[in-house]
């Protein structure tokens, strides 16, 4: 991973390795790479068992001038080490409303779902940064959904709570992204006012012919239908899979099945034409 040829495998390495220069490295090209635009938001349509799109995620990418677009697995873990997240945070966010704002006007009333890092939402001015940018982007709040990890739950809890209520007073929603892969308790849920549980993609896609990973996805289910929640299922590829959850309960759809993350713009273009038919 010299700086020579910099091409895409030394910079996957490089990423994965836990090297503290290839880090600070790779922190130094992301700081400049936020100012010099060359980062992209990629939209993946979420479907209901109707087939209608009820939503899209919003999944970012990094169109790096030599090495090609890198996908968010190889410098989110880096941004999350540092502030830079909060600044990446700040980029997605900006955009993801521009975009609601943007399609809602053209006559698409489009719900996003965005990632937002732990410690962005830890900010003392969360809340009133994001109120502002709301108002300010004309972006009805109902229309963007926060998707957060069991992981920010751990500490300051009355902090998060109180956050989370002001903004879904105004009509923000939340998700819990990756439900099911953390270590916290369930006793959260009934405490945070949430909307959704987001399925991981590992349990969706073993489903079908393993028996802990079905027994997960009814348990999630389960819980979800007591406590009034949407649930999400990501990466489901295969008519099987898709069938599998249908079977189980009420879930919408993320996957490469009924769509890939595309480039924001194209993505609304191409719904826009669509709708007008
Ligand atoms: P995630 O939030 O769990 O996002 C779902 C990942 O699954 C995305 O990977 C998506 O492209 C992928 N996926 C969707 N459908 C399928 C499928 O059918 N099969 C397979 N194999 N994969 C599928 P992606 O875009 O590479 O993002 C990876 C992770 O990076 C995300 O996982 C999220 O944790 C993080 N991330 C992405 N964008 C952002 C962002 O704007 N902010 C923050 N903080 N994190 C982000
Ligand atoms: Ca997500
Ligand atoms: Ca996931
Ligand atoms: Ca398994």
């Amino acid at each position: 991973a010299k700086d020579g040829g910099g091409n895409q495998p030394a910079f996957f390495e490089a990423s994965m390795g836990d090297s503290a220069a290839e880090s600070f490295r790779i922190e130094r090209e992301l700081r400049v790479a936020v100012q010099n635009h060359e980062l992209r938001l990629y939209l993946q349509p979420q479907f209901n068992a109707l087939g209608e799109r009820v939503g899209a995620e919003a999944l970012v990418r990094w169109q790096h001038p030599a090495r090609g677009l890198i996908p968010p697995g190889a410098f989110i873990p880096v941004a999350e080490e540092s502030d830079l997240i909060v600044e990446l945070g700040v980029w997605v966010m900006t955009e993801a409303c521009r975009l609601i704002a943007a399609a809602t006007c053209a006559g698409l009333p489009l719900t996003l779902s965005v990632n937002l890092s732990p410690r962005h939402f830890r900010q003392k001015n969360f809340v009133a940064w994001l109120r502002d940018l709301l108002d300010k982007s004309g972006t009805p709040p109902s229309q963007l959904t926060l998707e957060i990890t069991e992981g920010l739950i751990i500490d300051n809890v009355s902090d998060i709570v109180a956050k989370m209520n002001e903004l879904s007073k105004i009509g923000v929603h939340f998700s819990i992204d990756d439900f099911g892969t953390g270590y916290s308790s369930l006793a959260y849920l009934k405490r945070l006012p949430i909307d959704e549980l987001k399925i991981d993609k590992t349990f969706v896609q073993d489903a079908p012919h393993d028996p802990s990973d079905a027994a997960l996805i009814e348990t999630i289910l389960a819980v979800a239908r007591h406590l009034q929640l949407k649930v999400v299922a990501e990466g489901v590829e295969t008519e099987e899979q898709a069938a599998f959850l249908n079977s189980r309960g009420e879930v919408i759809h993320q996957g490469y099945l009924f769509g890939r993350p595309e480039p924001a713009e194209d993505w609304i273009a191409r719904w826009i034409t669509i709708s007008a038919l």
